[in-house]
């Protein structure tokens, strides 16, 4: 019972739709000079989780998403909301129904405009499923905004359940696909 519960809290990672079984991703943005900028506002953050820990999880995306040649940048904090400004933001709202985290990305065109990630402050209880989950959005927002098929995927749409911490062999594959113009 508790088994079960606790698998289907953690049933999404973030809200988008069904996974699509076979992808196809050449009309999805990416960041056109390959660097994703973010801000973090700590506003609502559960208590379980420290500064640091959205630190370490910022690092932890960074590198996940390195071996693809788009770098993920902390540049600071922020009052900033998670909306449609040209400023990317990860920030807590109290609940996502059925989800721990959501990320929404504006594009013009193909390029990307904005993203921010809202963090579940009722569904996030750990360090751990923090690191997991930012890896996991971070790849959203740099234009993976489709869920992979794949349980080996950090794009699964319940990675986080699965346990997977860092972006397969596809997923970069798939990240350089979107990213190999100059
Ligand atoms: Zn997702």
């Amino acid at each position: 019972m508790k088994i079960m519960a606790f698998i289907a809290m953690l049933a999404w990672v973030c809200g988008l739709a069904a996974p699509v079984m076979a992808l196809d991703e050449r009309d999805d943005p990416v960041w056109q000079n390959k660097t994703y900028v973010l801000l973090y506002n700590p506003s609502g953050a559960p208590a379980t989780i420290r500064d640091s820990d959205i630190l370490d999880a910022m690092i932890a995306a960074s590198e996940a998403w390195a071996p693809c040649g788009v770098k993920i940048e902390f540049a600071g904090y922020t009052k900033l909301g998670l909306e449609h400004d040209g400023k990317n933001v990860i920030g807590w709202v109290p609940a996502l129904p059925g989800a721990l985290a959501h990320t929404e990305t504006r594009q013009f065109r193909r390029i990307l405009t904005d993203a921010d990630i809202a963090l579940s402050a009722s569904g996030i209880r750990s360090r751990e499923w923090l690191m997991a989950a930012l890896v996991h959005e971070v790849g959203h927002g740099i234009g993976l905004v489709q869920h992979s098929p794949s349980r080996d995927s950090i794009l699964f749409d319940d990675s986080v359940s699965v346990g997977t911490v860092r972006p397969s062999a596809d997923d970069l594959a798939r990240c350089r696909a979107r990213y190999r113009f100059r």
